[in-house]
């Protein structure tokens, strides 16, 4: 059900500049690597195929994604939740995995003896006990989750809900485990644990339009942050295919509404359909980028689901009083999977990343040793609230940049090489002259135009260029 996460090609690459190279699936794949290795992002180890170690400037890449779209979803009214791994197989019954995807899904085992050790502990406070004697090997097979929607349908179910909280909307940022076969692994593309911003939307059917019209928005605000533009993105619906559960009535009505949608949010020949081909649970919106060499990815989604809340008789009560209204679900992603979307951004950026989402923002060159105190208080300043803070304890807000020293007894000119070879976005250099001045001249990495500039304007022109995601 839902994302499907596991293509088995290259990372996209948006750009014209990709279009005379040659370059092979493998070798795109490969250019991302040589990126990674010199830039010390992320590694893998034969240990555990398929899984990512993103190394600390990788990491810093990874959570500013995260943060981002953290922000963006704050305002787009969802409620972050933090939910369980591992599941016993009962709930993957119900929400029709085991049947469905179980060669897809890793299973865990729990231990018996210890379970019962626990229930017998429990009896011993006299509290009345009723699965004692119930185990069996059934009980300890544990389903490692491949999505968050069963445990989302979970915590809906727990409380009694009304139609005036609707939409209720929760997105998680957890971790998902997906068996891949081992030799199709590649990359960040192809991966067994990978991680989405993911969100869950429970809403009534005329809330449809409205719920979508936000999320394809924020899809292309988000990817315009990027520099990828709305032309650039497909959007395409998918139909009721001929098998299909729920009635064709209820089908009919959110295709509709979807249909509008699209028309609306992205004009009226600017998206495809393609008939029959949607879920059997609901019909969906597949939203793809296409590379330079006519490879599509499949990037966010927008599912409608009427299975799963059939399945987990998810509830609420109409302004009439009657407790049997069932909601709508959404599954949507609007990057999909992070790790796939950070093969997209490498390939984009070939490692010259934006000041914002640089995990390495600037870097303080001292023309030589005497220059090296003022240098480290520079770094402390431009670090930003965290480090330049008297305090024992950090605040918890304000702004704060990756800013590193080259203190080596290298030149200058070597040492500016170097810089902008390990891909720094600002070189700041500090002499005598700078000093008395006040100032430190700073250049970019792309530009050898050299400014001189006072911290507090350096400080301020960061913080301008993170509020722009420049
Ligand atoms: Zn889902």
């Amino acid at each position: 059900m839902l994302f499907k996460v596991g293509i088995p090609t290259a990372p996209s690459r948006l750009v014209l500049r990709h279009a005379t190279r040659s370059i092979t699936k493998e070798s795109a794949t490969q250019s991302n690597q040589v990126i990674s290795n010199k830039q010390l992002l992320y590694t893998t180890d034969p240990l555990t195929p398929g899984s990512i170690f993103f190394l600390p400037h990788g990491t810093r890449i990874f959570n500013k994604l995260v943060q981002f779209m953290k922000n963006q979803q704050i305002k787009y009214g969802f409620q972050e939740v933090i939910t369980p791994l591992i599941y016993k197989n009962k709930l993957w019954k119900q929400s029709g995995h085991w049947e469905n995807y179980s060669e897809d899904m890793f299973k865990v085992m729990g231990n018996v003896s210890k379970e019962d050790h626990e229930v017998q502990d429990v009896s011993n406070e006299a509290h009345e006990h009723h699965h004692e004697h119930e185990h069996n090997a059934e009980d300890e097979e544990y389903g490692l989750k491949p999505m968050n929607c069963p445990g989302h349908c979970l915590i809906y179910a727990k409380f009694d809900r009304s139609y005036n909280e609707l939409p209720i909307r929760y997105s998680d940022f957890s971790s998902l485990h997906r068996n891949e076969a081992s030799g199709a692994l590649s990359g960040l593309t192809r991966v067994r644990r990978f991680h989405q911003d993911d969100g869950h939307i429970f809403c009534q059917l005329e809330q449809i339009e409205q719920e979508i019209s936000n999320t394809i928005n924020l899809i292309k605000n988000t990817y315009g942050v990027f520099g990828i533009e709305t032309k650039e993105i497909e959007f395409h619906l998918s139909t009721r295919p001929e098998k299909y559960i729920g009635d064709a009535k209820t089908w009919d009505n959110a295709e509709e509404q979807l249909t509008q949608v699209l028309n609306k949010t992205t004009g009226e020949n600017s998206w495809k359909i393609r008939e029959g081909d949607g879920a059997f649970y609901g019909p969906k919106i597949d939203v793809l980028l296409t590379d330079a060499f006519e490879k599509k990815h499949q990037v966010g989604t927008i599912q409608l689901d009427f299975q799963l809340p059939t399945r987990f008789n998810l509830k609420y009560v109409g302004e009439e009083g009657n407790r049997d209204h069932q909601p709508i679900l959404v599954h949507r992603a609007v990057f999909g999977s992070l790790e796939r979307f950070f093969a997209i951004l490498l390939d984009h950026y070939q490692g010259k990343w934006p000041f914002w989402l640089n995990p390495r923002q600037a870097i303080i060159i001292p023309v030589n040793e005497k220059h090296v105190g003022n240098a480290e208080a520079l770094q402390k300043e431009l670090s930003g609230d965290i480090l330049n803070h008297d305090e024992v304890i950090s605040p918890m807000t304000g702004y704060n940049f990756y800013v590193d020293i080259d203190k080596r007894n290298e030149t200058v000119g070597n040492r500016i090489k170097e810089a902008i070879q390990k891909g720094y976005s600002y070189i700041l250099m500090l002499g005598d002259k700078d000093i008395e001045l006040g100032t430190v001249a700073i250049r970019s990495r792309d530009n050898r135009k050299v400014s001189n500039l006072t911290s507090q304007e350096v400080y301020k022109m960061f913080i301008d260029l993170e509020k722009h995601y420049k």
